[in-house]
Parts: C-alpha cells; structure tokens; sequence
C-alpha cells in the first residue's frame, strides 16, 4: 500500500485530523484479539484505494528542542512516505516553525499537499491563500474537529500516489526480520545474503525500496529481503526511539509475505520480544521463530527441546510458527531458511476445495460434538474459504456465541491437522445463517 504521512508543528491538529481518517476503518471490528497499537500508524481506504497512515507527530523524541523535533518528523516522513500531508492552521497563519518545516519537505521531490486546519466556517476560507507561500501549491481547507473537506483532502492525496511498481521485487518472495536491538538482525541478513546470490536492482532513487535487496538462491528462487529498523542504520537521532523502531518494525511488516521474528539465545525471551512478535500475528503474515546466537549456548540433549518448550509457553498464540535454532556467525542452518520462507509463504496462499473443507469440518464434528448451551446446541452447517494470506475462513452456524473459544481452537487444529498450514495463522469467521 501507499504510504501517507501527516507532518506539522505542535498543535495544529495532526492526531484529530490522523483520527479522523483512522476513524472510519477503525470502527469495522477486526477479528484477530491482539496487542493495541500505539496509534500513530493505521490502515485506512477512501473509495477503494487502500493507503497507510503515518502521524510523525506522535514519534516524541524525549528532551530534543520543539524545532528539531518538528524537523525530525519531516525527515521520517521524507523516508516512509510516498505522500506527504503537512497541516497547518488558520487561526496563526504562515509561522516560523511551518516554514521550518516547509524547508526540509523542499529535500524530497514527493508530492507534498499543505491541508489548513480549523477552517470552521466558510468566513475562514479567505484565509488559505496565505499558505501559498509555503511554495505546495493549493492549500486545502479543511476541519479536522468537523469533519469538514477531509474528502476533498484525501481525493489530493490518492491522485499523488506513485503510479508505477517495480515487478521483479513484486514477484518475488518478501521476508523481513524483527525482533528488538541486538538479537543479531542485521548480522543474520548479512549471512544469508552472503550466502546466496544479490541481484543488482536496477531500481534508484525511490529510497524506501532500495533498501530491500533482492536475491537468488542456487535454485533460482528470487527473495527480497526487507529493511527494518536497526539494520541499516544512518545514524539518525530518531532512529532510537521506541516509537520509530515499532513504525519501522509494523512496516517491514506490511510488506512482508513472511516475517522472521529474530530472538536471541543468550539473553532468553523479554517482554519487547512478545510485543514485536504480537505485531506480526496481529498483521496475520507468515511467521518463522528464528532463536539466533546459538553457538554461544552450551548445550546437551536437552536445550534445544527445554527451549522450544519455553518459546511455546511463552508465545502460545504462535503455536503454528516453526522454529529454527540458528548461529549468524557459524551459519548453523541458514542456508535452510530460503526452503522454509518459501513454504511458509506458498502456505499461506493455499486455497482449500469447499468439498474438502466440509469434509474436514464433518469429520471434525463427528469426532468432537459441539458444544451447548442453555440446551442450545452449536450447529454448522457449511464452511468456505473466502480470502488467502493468510487463509481465512467463512463458517455459517445457527449462532455464533455457541462457538465457545476452545471449540474454535479444535477445528483449527483440526483443519492444521488436514492441510499443511504450517507458519501462518488461519482465521475463522464465524456467520450466523437461519
Ligand atoms: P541487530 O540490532 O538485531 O541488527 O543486531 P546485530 O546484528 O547488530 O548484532 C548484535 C551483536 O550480536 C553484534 O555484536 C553481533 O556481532 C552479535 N551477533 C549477532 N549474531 C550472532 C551470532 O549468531 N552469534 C554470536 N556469537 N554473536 C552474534
């Protein structure tokens, strides 16, 4: 998806007017339960165009000066985005600190659209032509508070989308690695790009895809790897701050078929680890547990299953994730991750015959009853399967609130038993049908 990113000074409205577009997707109820997301990144839609949704104004950046602050988001947006949405207000006019960052958005040659907030009433519009000079071309009146001309806005901001998309990485197979600062990210995508083939992109100057690297394996597989926060690092002051390593980490993720959430033997499972990994589950991409710096682990029989036992206890919603016990430094079983990114990806595009589906669930109900309750019995009567990446399924039942938690569970594990689901999540979506 494009990329749209809100910049501005303090105050301005950039959370109200963020929400606002957030506001309409937000209130369809998803049905992954999961982590909350610090809400300066969202999915939104306006008529059919999806997009993503950066607030650089929530990415704080401690005790930094305000200007350099406002500065910083500039920059960030300048690297994330494909759109840019600078909002201004009317109240104040052209300040010093818009300017500001007016001068850093004259660095990038990505559409800029100037948004003057607080527009109220329609005695207030004379007052745009002000922001003319910030050199964007036609402002946009618009109130984040009422909701007004937000329409006119975004139908701006879906016609500046790049147009184009580069079709050697679209085809091939995109993987990012996640996982909190240390756990040998970069050093494990070194050893793997080390280990196979980097194609040579012909791709310049849009910065955000050239720092994936695509490659080739002996067999001629084709993988992009994608960059996430800590892995090519350019020494920016916002590249250590929680919020930007979280935008980059639920990024990387976007874009990826399969994320590989990295954790770091020696210093065992820590809370930040769980988070990251909640992202990926949330975002219901493929998964692979790789538990890196392995040869630094003396080892007997034992570690490696007293391992994998904690890394299920711990991470009980991920039970479907494979997990590779691997060394960036001594190679230990890299060069078998290609094989398993692929499988993991073609996984979670399997499509399952209707007829076979209901098979599966028949012989599923016979074997386990379903629940009652009140008297009331749980039926179902059909299944299909309605989307891919991952596989989703439509179950219709005489009342969805008789599919008890652990019900679902069974017929998960049962369809996991019936087909090779391994590394992706399923969802099931339960419909009531009279
Ligand atoms: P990142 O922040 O997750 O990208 O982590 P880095 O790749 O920068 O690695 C952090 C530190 O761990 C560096 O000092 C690496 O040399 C070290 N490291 C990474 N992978 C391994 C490994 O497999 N074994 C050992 N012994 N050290 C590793």
């Amino acid at each position: 998806n494009p990329v749209v990113a809100i910049v501005g000074r303090p105050n301005v409205g950039k959370s109200t007017i963020f929400n606002r577009i957030a506001g309409e997707r937000i209130s369809i109820v998803e049905d992954t339960p999961g982590v909350t997301r610090d809400r300066i990144y969202t999915h939104s839609e306006w008529l059919g165009q999806k997009f993503s949704l950066i607030d650089t104004g929530g990415i704080e950046m401690g005790t930094e000066p305000f200007l350099t602050q406002i500065k910083e988001q500039a920059e960030i947006a300048i690297d994330e985005a494909d759109v840019i949405v600078l909002i201004v207000s009317v109240r104040e006019g052209v300040t010093e600190a818009d300017e500001k960052v007016a001068q850093i958005l004259y660095q990038t040659d990505k559409p800029v659209i100037v948004a003057v907030n607080k527009v109220d009433n329609p005695e207030l519009r004379a007052d745009i032509y002000d922001f003319y000079s910030l050199g964007f071309g036609d402002p946009i009146p618009i109130s984040g508070v009422h909701g007004i001309g937000i329409g006119d806005l975004l139908e701006k901001v879906c016609q500046s989308f790049p147009k184009e998309k580069h079709l050697e990485l679209d085809q091939s197979i995109k993987f990012s690695l996640i996982g909190r600062p240390n756990v040998g990210k970069s050093s494990l995508v070194n050893a793997i790009l080390g280990q196979n083939r980097v194609i040579v992109s012909k791709i310049e100057g849009t910065t955000r895809d050239a720092i994936d690297t695509p490659f080739k394996t002996e067999n001629g597989e084709c993988f992009t790897v994608i960059d996430t926060a800590g892995i090519r690092k350019k020494g920016k002051v916002y590249e250590n701050t929680e919020k930007y390593s979280v935008l980059r980490a639920l990024r990387a993720i976007d874009r990826s078929d399969v994320v590989l959430v990295v954790l770091d033997a020696e210093t065992g499972i820590r809370e930040q680890d769980k988070k990251v990994a909640g992202y990926a589950h949330e975002a219901g991409r493929g998964i692979i547990i790789l538990v890196n710096k392995w040869d630094l682990i003396k080892k007997d029989n034992y570690t490696l299953v007293e391992f994998e036992k904690l890394i299920r206890q711990e991470f009980q919603y991920l039970d479907y994730a494979p997990v590779v016990f691997v060394s960036a430094k001594t190679k230990q079983r890299l060069s078998q991750l290609p094989e398993l990114i692929k499988q993991v990806s073609i996984n979670q595009q399997q499509r399952i015959k209707s007829s076979v589906l209901n098979d599966v669930l028949l012989d599923a109900i016979g074997r386990n009853p379903t629940p009652t309750e009140n008297g009331k019995r749980l039926r179902i009567y059909y299944g299909t399967q309605v989307a891919v990446k991952p596989p989703t399924f439509v179950i219709f039942v005489n009342d969805p609130d008789l599919m008890h938690f652990s019900y679902e569970r069974y017929l998960q594990n049962q369809l996991r038993e019936a087909f090779d689901f391994t590394g992706t999540p399923l969802h099931l979506i339960k419909r009531r049908r009279n």
